[in-house]
């Protein structure tokens, strides 16, 4: 492999900008997936939550994970808000919320 393909492949892959980013003092790989499931549920500083945010715009593998996470959320998400609580469990909830405050 010669020079100039490897420069390619390193651009092309993102791996050459990972390296820069990482020079200048910002998150690698796993530093990012570390902070992955914090960043999802922005648990994260603002500065984290930045530094996430630029490695997932230039790492494709990263990106890639962070869509998979993103959607299984999203996925578990939209089942919950269609599940209805069954009306004799909403009955002894207000009972027992009653009970409480007598
Ligand atoms: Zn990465």
């Amino acid at each position: 492999m010669n020079s100039g393909t490897l420069a390619q492949e390193l651009c092309s892959s993102g791996k050459f900008a990972i390296k820069i980013l990482m020079l200048l003092g910002f998150y690698d790989c796993h530093d990012t997936l570390e902070r992955l499931d914090d960043y999802l549920d922005r648990e994260l500083s603002p500065g984290e939550q930045r530094q996430v945010k630029i490695h997932l715009a230039i790492c494709f593998k990263c990106a890639k994970l962070h869509r998979f996470e993103r959607g299984f959320i999203d996925d578990v998400r939209a089942k919950l808000e269609h599940v209805e609580a069954p009306p004799e469990l909403i009955v002894n909830i207000r009972q027992s919320l009653q009970a409480i405050e007598e």
